[in-house]
């Protein structure tokens, strides 16, 4: 049989919609794909195969019957670990949470299978989200299908490495301070952070609430786009969704303005990153953008705001977690409830969750609330001001998406606050809300660098537009 090329989505909707391939075929071609590479890679917590199988057949008989198929008709897709689906073992990468099967599908999933995907399996994430590298998955580390022996990146390392080792087309992460674009960043392939409420987080299992939302991965800026018209817009079940409707009009024309912020660059950025991501921006100049060096004062005080009010929320949100009503449930013999949730917690959660609940709950002790929590908010709202200021004088604003190529495996996993450092780039869109896409701007046979933008709300179209000429420039 002669292989199927997993790596663009748009073609093999198009192949499955004219029966030259069957949905079935696609999804066994993936599954193969995933036999041959998993056991090294380790980007899949499960594989759903049985259930992936029976649902591409009857997407086939549908086919035959000239049903109308939606415009992900076939295509296996990676769903991240902390999202909900219904009879599908849901983890969070978590000892926690092992053996907890949602009773229902968090709405994106829904849409998904309304689209016609096929949910091929659930991926490796660091536990709960929270990590820049995968490696605080209760599961074992991903490894990055570019280099083995480096990270893939995190916390939606599993998805960014199952769509560059060509296991599936398409996958969905989550964003809560750079978990899509980190990862794919560090694995080659585009990845988008979505304007915050234009995705719904109804069955995303919190990690810090008002950052996050949900963003496809994809190996090339149309599927990722394709996946982002599919996954978007307004949800009653996410009070937080916004009835917006896609701006096309939000494409630029000619002579648009690019922001590059000097701030980007400094501290700690490889220089083979800070070259490629200004051939990057020279590629936009070719196409009539016109790039200025801006001023991000505020960025300075970014990364200490994000992980304050991302370890607050984490340590309100993961209460829920006792050993009671999800997932690990200890045999008896405790004195009381309170040993026996202690127990429970101090069993099921790793080193890095425990760490970020403790000092999340100090945050919000009344002592020292506003010293902390209050300040960063404050910071919050600075830094929101400073972005509509650029983005009242700019169409975008662009820089490297990570400071570095992705290292190897061990690397940083013991020390804490060098791991932090390396989202510097990617929290300012989630403490604004901004969209933000990671698009690769290395060379092949090169480690992964990844370019971000940034757009003003609800602009995707315009981060998928400038993408696409970085891609065609760069990667064409
Ligand atoms: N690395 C960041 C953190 O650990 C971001 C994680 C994420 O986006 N889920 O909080």
């Amino acid at each position: 049989m002669t292989s199927i090329d997993l790596r663009s989505a748009k073609r093999l909707v198009e192949a499955i919609r004219l029966e030259e391939l069957s949905a079935v075929e696609v999804v066994e071609a993936s599954l193969r794909r995933i036999e041959e590479v998993n056991k090294d890679i380790n980007a899949f917590i499960t594989v759903n195969a049985q259930q992936a199988l029976a649902a591409a057949e009857k997407l086939d008989e549908k086919l035959k019957r000239g049903e109308i198929v939606g415009p992900l008709c076939g295509l296996p897709i990676a769903v991240k670990d902390v999202i909900s689906t219904a009879g599908l073992e849901t983890t969070c990468g978590s000892k926690i949470l092992k053996g907890y099967i949602p009773p229902y599908d968090a709405t994106v999933v829904a849409r998904l299978k309304e689209a016609g995907a096929i949910i091929v399996g659930k991926t490796n994430t660091d536990e709960f989200a929270m990590g820049s590298t995968t490696e605080f998955s209760a599961f074992g580390p991903t490894r990055n299908p570019v280099d083995r022996s480096r990270v893939a990146g995190g916390s939606s390392g599993g998805s960014g490495a199952a769509v560059a080792a060509g296991m599936v087309p398409l996958a969905l992460g989550s964003d809560t301070g750079g978990s899509v674009r980190c990862p794919a960043a560090f694995c080659g392939v585009v990845g988008l952070k979505p304007t915050y409420g234009s995705v719904s987080r109804y069955g995303l299992i919190s990690y810090a609430n008002s950052l996050e939302q949900i963003g496809p991965i994809a190996a090339n800026v149309d599927d990722c786009a394709l996946l982002y018209r599919c996954i978007s817009g307004w949800d009653p079940m996410d009070s937080t969704s916004y009835r917006t409707q896609l701006k096309e009009e939000a494409c630029v024309k000619d002579g648009a303005k690019i922001a590059v912020p000097r701030e980007f660059f400094s501290g700690g950025v490889e220089d083979v990153v800070a070259k490629r991501v200004w051939l990057g921006v020279e590629a936009l100049r070719e196409r009539g953008y016109v790039a200025e060096e801006v001023s991000l004062r505020s960025l300075e005080y970014a990364l200490p705001a994000y992980y304050i009010i991302a370890m607050a929320e984490a340590s309100s949100n993961l209460a829920r977690f006792d050993g009671i009503r999800y997932g690990l449930f200890l045999k008896s013999g405790y004195r009381d409830w309170n040993t026996y949730f202690s127990k429970c917690r101090a069993e099921g959660f790793g080193p890095e969750v425990k760490r970020r609940v403790m000092l999340g709950a100090y945050i919000l002790s009344a002592g020292y609330y506003g010293a902390y929590y209050l300040k960063a908010q404050k910071i919050r709202s600075l830094l929101k001001t400073e972005f509509q200021q650029i983005f009242s004088r700019y169409d975008l604003i662009v820089g490297p998406t990570m400071p570095t190529t992705p290292f190897k495996i061990g690397e940083k996993v013991e020390d804490p606050l060098l791991m932090y450092l390396i989202d510097i780039n990617t929290v300012p869109p989630n403490l604004t809300g901004h969209p933000a896409i990671s698009v690769p701007v290395h060379r092949e046979g090169e480690l992964p660098v990844g370019l971000q933008l940034i757009a003003p709300y609800f602009c995707e179209e315009r981060l998928f537009q400038a993408a696409k000429m970085v891609e065609e420039c760069l990667r064409g």
